[in-house]
């Protein structure tokens, strides 16, 4: 082991003064070798937990984390440090940067390696894995394998196997979802048993107070107007990827410097929305829950569930992003009967009916002792069924001894020669020589093993080699779990199965209670989400809308800010808060004073009639060269919509053109007499 000791790392490295509640406890306990599980609130600093460990162990550390570009930030920021045998590897890095990582492994050259868990399907990290010498397996967000918990993900079900092939080292689970059903599954599908470390879910900073809603119309009002008076960064939850859109959209139609996230969207504009959002340039981000998880943004000053929240922890884990800095912050739901109704249906539809389980079934069960390709995505589709639906019966028939699974192969490759020279082996010249090999053709890896003897990871294995050393360009596709089938799955009956999903359903109806029980109970706000965890609260909050009667919300919504800060001021809730409203009152007067910049937001659109799509797709053409030549992708010149708008309008002057959705000062500046042309036809 190294010399430095914990305290040392936390000021030379980190530049932190003190440990904050029990990250000195966890990291003893980790440095002791034992199962950890630490189970703190968003923000307490759970990443120290695991980082300084990793720095004073001689081996590696290997850190399972769920969000490829959170790796990246956490790697970037240990560079900064002065870190730098840390990385990550993620299906996004290209085969080449891989085997750097590879490289590194092996020479024993990297002290934490981040590892996105769908990663550990590449049968080559994890050889590489099995020879090194690790100290420990860090597991961000850990609650994501347990299914009652509020964000279940299949992959990190693979995590129970991946502990043992890699000799099962100490595990540090780290997450902000506290209760004990999931606190005790984390640890059942893990297979390993753990020292609990928990403090305080109390956020003291954080303002709660709900509205009851009656129709939709009026909650955009009514937000619209919460917002305008906010001021700071401010995140608006919503449950469907088309709220997200609308909502910005409308936001931005009335001034507000607003624009969207969610898991649909295409990765480069969900990191162009992410950074203009963390770099202060745009206010607001109506969002899905994609949007989030581990964002440090330490200024963010409003939450507002603009929907019912699935659950009390989801609830809780997105308000936790609000107010790091340890200011005062707002967390406010909005509630309406209609979405309480759309949610408990999106719970039931995503039940799998019996007829579709049995479906599932047949299918293996007519493969009986063999091995099979399962493609999960393509089979959920077949069947009308949700992918994750599938994986979790995978997992269910894997418990009961019925089938075993393998990591996930390709079973389609096209493949570009770019060196003559492949020097890849007696393998390689065979696949090559092999009357199935096509180049620039889609080959099917079935056919080729069969005919040469190899199975199809293999072919894997060989392909991506000689990708990473450059001899070839390599597509894969058709990406498969292979699935041995045990003769016991003639004794599984679909029934249970489906009693499994019912369930599910059950247990995530009743989560659904509770935030209904939430928003309707008289109680004190605080008390009742903190019990929820586990806690007792008796002290006096004195800062929800329930304690607290200037934190009601309603018409008279728009004078709330000055309300709360009167409240606050007078309700003498002690020195260091008020101080604390004062500095806020500070910084939001700095903060008015910056323009907030109007964001392009895509909505649907329609097309009038011809003349107008002609002209619409001469827009297009004109966006595309623009792009090309800025080398920026077409949507950041102008969304579809806003092209929509255009073709539809047809503005003649730059007034007009002003007046278009998604069209600011800037881009007339820009772009605007070039549109003029164009519509103008001159
Ligand atoms: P979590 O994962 O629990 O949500 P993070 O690890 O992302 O929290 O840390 C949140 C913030 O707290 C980071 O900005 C981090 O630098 C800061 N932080 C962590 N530990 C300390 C400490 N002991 N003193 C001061 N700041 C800290
Ligand atoms: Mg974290």
């Amino acid at each position: 082991m190294n010399s430095k000791d914990p305290r040392t790392l936390l000021t030379t490295v980190f530049n932190h003064s003190s440990f904050r509640p029990q990250q000195e406890e966890i990291i003893e306990n980790v440095l002791a070798g034992k199962n950890t599980l630490a189970i703190l609130p968003t923000g307490a600093g759970k990443s120290l937990c695991f980082q300084i460990p990793a720095l004073i162990f001689d081996g590696l550390t290997v850190v399972v984390s769920p969000l490829i570009a959170l790796m990246k930030d956490q790697v970037d920021n240990l560079k900064r440090r002065g870190v730098l045998d840390a990385a990550y590897i993620n299906s996004m890095l290209d085969q080449r940067k891989k085997e750097r990582i590879y490289e590194l492994l092996k020479e024993s050259q990297l002290k934490m390696l981040y590892v996105a868990p769908e990663t550990f399907v590449d049968n080559k990290l994890m050889s590489i894995l099995q020879s090194c010498t690790i100290s420990f397996i860090a597991i961000d967000e850990v609650h994501c394998i347990s299914i009652w918990g509020h964000n279940f993900r299949p992959d990190y079900l693979r995590l129970k196997k991946i502990i043992r092939a890699l000799h099962e080292p100490p595990i540090l689970g780290l997450t902000a979802t506290a209760t004990k059903t999931v606190e005790e599954d984390i640890q059942v599908q893990l297979g390993v048993t753990c020292d609990a470390f928990k403090d305080s879910f109390d956020r003291k900073n954080f303002l709660f107070s709900v509205l009851t809603v009656k129709s939709s119309r009026v909650k955009e009002e009514f937000l619209k107007g919460l917002l305008e008076n906010l001021t700071g960064s401010a995140i608006v939850y919503v449950n469907f990827t088309r709220t997200a859109e609308d909502l910005a959209g409308y936001l931005s139609k009335e001034g507000l410097s607003a624009s969207f996230y969610h898991g649909q969207m295409e990765k480069e504009a969900r990191k162009n929305v992410q950074n203009a959002f963390m770099r202060g340039e745009t206010k607001i981000i109506a969002a899905t829950s994609a949007f989030g998880m581990g964002i440090d943004k330490e200024d963010i000053r409003t939450i507002i569930h603009y929907n019912l929240p699935k659950s009390i922890e989801a609830y809780y884990q997105e308000v936790g992003r609000a107010g790091r800095d340890g200011n005062i912050s707002n967390c406010i739901l909005l509630y309406s009967e209609g979405d309480e109704i759309k949610l408990r249906k999106l719970i039931t539809w995503n039940t799998p009916e019996a007829k579709q389980i049995k479906a599932v079934l047949d299918l293996l069960q007519r493969h009986g002792g063999n091995l099979i390709y399962v493609n999960t995505k393509r089979l959920a589709n077949t069947l009308g069924l949700d992918e994750v639906s599938v994986r979790l019966m995978l997992h269910h028939l894997e418990e009961k001894g019925a089938i075993k699974t393998h990591f996930k192969i390709f079973r389609r490759a096209k493949i570009r020669l770019t060196d003559t020279d492949l020097d890849g082996g007696a393998e390689v010249e065979r696949i090559v020589r092999s009357r199935y090999f096509r180049e620039h053709k889609w080959m099917d890896l079935k056919e080729l093993g069969a005919a040469l003897g190899m199975s199809i990871a293999r072919i894997n294995w060989l392909f991506r080699n000689l990708e990473a050393a450059g001899k070839i360009e390599l597509a894969e596709s058709d990406v498969c779990i292979p699935v041995h089938i045990n003769s016991g799955i003639a004794g599984i009956d679909a029934g249970q199965i489906r009693d499994m999903f019912l369930k599910l359903e059950r247990s995530g109806l009743k989560k659904i209670d509770r935030v209904v029980e939430y928003v309707r109970s008289g109680e004190c706000r605080r008390r009742f989400l903190l019990r929820y965890f586990g806690e007792d609260y008796n002290r006096l909050c004195n800062a929800c809308d329930r304690c607290n009667p200037f934190l009601k919300l309603g018409a008279e919504g728009k004078e709330r800010e000055r309300d709360v800060v009167d409240a606050r001021d007078k309700a003498g809730v002690g020195d260091d808060l008020s101080k604390e409203v004062l500095t806020d009152r500070a910084e939001r007067a700095k903060e008015k004073e910056t323009i907030p910049l109007r964001l392009p937001v895509e909505a649907a659109g329609s097309i009038g009639d011809g003349k107008s799509l002609e002209l619409f797709n001469e827009l297009k053409k004109w966006r595309r060269d623009v792009a090309a030549q800025k080398k920026i992708p077409p949507y950041c010149v102008f969304h579809n919509s806003t092209l929509i708008g255009i073709a539809n309008q047809l503005p003649k002057t730059k007034k007009e053109l002003e007046g278009i959705k998604g069209i600011g000062r800037r881009r007339i500046e820009a772009y605007g007499d070039e549109i003029l042309r164009i519509v103008n036809g001159t």
